[in-house]
């Protein structure tokens, strides 16, 4: 076949999207047998990721506006909260995953996939760079690039390693399904290794020694599900060294789930003990090297290392690269995260909107702004405010930021408000602007998980479904008229509260209104709003049925 790695693979659907793979050139762009470029009626949206947000986008959207094509190495939607589960054999892997054509298909439209990485973003000539996840099938590097007309960026973010030496070469992670069944299969084989006559008993003590680093949900409930098999699997199935297994969990603050309530964390830190799981807080990891880890003790600054069997490493995210590189373009470089508007807009480009891990809301400029009607209100006066001009500011910021009433009426500021509300006097501006940086606090802080990456998801679609009708009529609904308001509400959250399983049949839970509960009832409500939250039947079915095995047969153990 005459030089199969320059195939020129071009597909026109909805008449304007190409594509074409080429070993080294980009690819060109087609034209129609008149000799001009084909007209595009419908908008081409891209969608970079198959992961909570972008499917959520995918679910919600009314794709007849649109051409949507999704790229992402991943063609499935991988339910990440049960991926601890997959670590200990609780559930089988295939039983939280669902293919995104799967999911896509069932709303009744037809979008194109595409499984491919981007590897370039450039926001100034709207074109992908990306490189095929098929690259032996199709010859050459397997890149091409292709056009948009809306990005929609949602490739989530990757573990951070804070460039702790030797943690990418030795340390296993805990973000992706391939990392989980990794994790399964090495916990199995070091049991195995460690069951074989020729090892010392030192080495076997090593072999067995579980490390995992950071005290976060996700290592918490590695933990926890190790713990789980070990008691209730291995101890039947290894007899002869299941009693050597030693599980430590490093912390590098004073508490782990520091995130949650108080009380969880407490219990989580006493059931950890009366376990038998080494807590160690306040200890830093220096180095990973083959067979140890090396740690430093925070308050006293001492060293030791540990000999480990096994590594997990969980310590939080970072950008990807691609992000990263993107960041630089378009003069971002200097943040730690992608920042977007309050509508998911990515600030300083154009038609490009970024959602879940791999953003986040800039906070800073809306109280920046804030700050800036607030400073307007306060010259000419001698740092008090009476109640009308204090009643014009708050009613001026939660205009333009709607947002901000909600998180007013918060418990740590509704002070704020019972002042607007009982105070007679003057209002006093020092209170004013503490309870504004309270405010702020609040506000920037919209952590990176599944429930935020699926509203966002769900909110731009939902903008995205009544675009055209914005467009068609302008003017729009009264609430929107008034001139340099957006047209759509900004993103607002809502938390739904979050669990901590814990092992041993019993979870914690944060609910709203800092409700809090913990035991094996809780484990119970975990199961059903888990179960029910799965994305589709086939998996519900699978990961009930799953359960329902592990508690009749026990794990499975076999290394495959
Ligand atoms: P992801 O879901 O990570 O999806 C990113 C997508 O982008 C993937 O499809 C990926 O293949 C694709 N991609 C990556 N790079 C590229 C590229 N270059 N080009 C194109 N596509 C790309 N959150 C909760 O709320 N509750 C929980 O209980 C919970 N448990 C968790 C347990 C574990 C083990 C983990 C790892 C996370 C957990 N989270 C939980 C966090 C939650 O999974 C994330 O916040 C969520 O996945 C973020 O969604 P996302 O869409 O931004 O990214």
């Amino acid at each position: 076949y005459p030089s199969l790695s320059k195939l020129l693979v071009v597909s026109t659907v909805g008449g304007g999207s190409l594509l074409a793979f080429s070993d080294d050139r980009p690819f060109q762009t087609v034209l129609n047998d008149a000799g001009q470029k084909p007209e595009c009626k419908k908008k081409k949206v891209v969608v970079l990721g198959t992961g909570w947000a972008a499917t959520s986008f995918l679910k919600n959207l009314k794709s007849d506006s649109y051409e949507v094509q999704v790229v992402s190495p991943r063609n499935y939607f991988a339910f990440t909260p049960l991926l601890p589960s997959v670590t200990s054999g609780t559930v089988e892997a295939r039983s939280v995953v669902e293919p995104i054509r799967n999911i896509v298909r069932k709303r009744g439209y037809q979008i194109d996939f595409m499984e491919a990485e981007c590897l370039k973003i450039d926001a100034s000539k709207k074109i992908l760079h990306c490189k095929s996840a098929q690259v032996t099938n199709l010859g050459g590097k397997g890149e091409f690039i292709m056009d948009y007309d809306i990005l929609i960026i949602a490739v989530g973010a990757q573990v951070n390693t804070f460039n702790t030496p030797g943690v990418s070469e030795y340390a296993h992670f805990l973000k992706e399904v391939e990392d989980a069944q990794k994790l399964r299969n090495t916990v199995i084989d070091c049991f195995e290794r460690a069951s074989l006559p020729s090892v010392s008993d030192e080495e076997r003590k090593r072999i067995l020694h579980f490390v995992v680093v950071g005290g976060g949900p996700v290592g918490v409930e590695f933990a926890a599900e190790l713990h789980d098999i070990v008691v209730q699997d291995i101890s039947k199935l290894y007899p002869s060294v299941s009693n050597l297994a030693k599980i430590t969990l490093l912390e590098a603050g004073d508490h782990i789930l520091n995130m949650y309530d108080k009380r969880i964390s407490q219990f989580a830190e006493t059931k950890f003990q009366r376990d038998g799981i080494d807590l160690k807080t306040g200890s830093m990891v220096t180095k990973v090297s083959e067979k140890d880890v090396s740690t430093k003790d925070r308050a006293t600054g001492q060293c030791s290392t540990l000999p480990y069997g096994l590594v997990v490493w969980s310590t939080g995210i970072a950008p990807r690269p691609v992000i990263l590189d993107f960041m630089k373009q378009i003069g971002q470089g200097s943040r730690r995260v992608l920042a977007t508007d309050e509508w998911l807009r990515v600030e300083g480009c154009d038609n490009v909107y970024a959602l879940g891990d791999c953003a986040t809301i800039n906070q800073r400029k809306v109280m920046e702004d804030i700050s800036a009607i607030f400073g307007q209100a306060k010259t000419n006066d001698t740092g008090h405010l009476n109640k009308q001009e204090f009643r014009e500011v708050i009613g001026d910021i939660t205009e333009r930021y709607p947002q901000v009433e909600l998180y007013l009426k918060k418990s740590k500021v509704k002070n704020m408000v019972a002042l607007l509300d009982n105070y007679e006097g003057e209002i006093d501006i020092e209170k004013f602007e503490k309870a504004l940086s309270e405010v702020d606090t609040q506000m920037k802080n919209l952590p990176a998980t599944a429930q935020v990456a699926a509203q966002q998801g769900e909110y731009l679609a939902k903008c995205f479904n009544r675009m055209e009708k914005c467009e068609m009529y302008p003017e729009g609904p009264r609430r929107f008229r008034t001139s340099g308001q957006h047209r759509f509400h900004p993103f607002r959250y809502k938390h739904f509260g979050q669990f901590a399983p814990l092992g041993g049949e019993q979870t914690a839970a944060q609910l709203p209104g800092d409700w809090v509960s913990i035991g094996h009832s809780t484990q119970w409500l975990w199961y059903s709003v888990y179960a029910s939250k799965l994305v589709s039947w086939r998996t519900r079915m699978l990961v009930v049925s799953d359960w329902f095995r592990r508690y009749t047969f026990g794990r499975d153990t076999s290394r495959i």
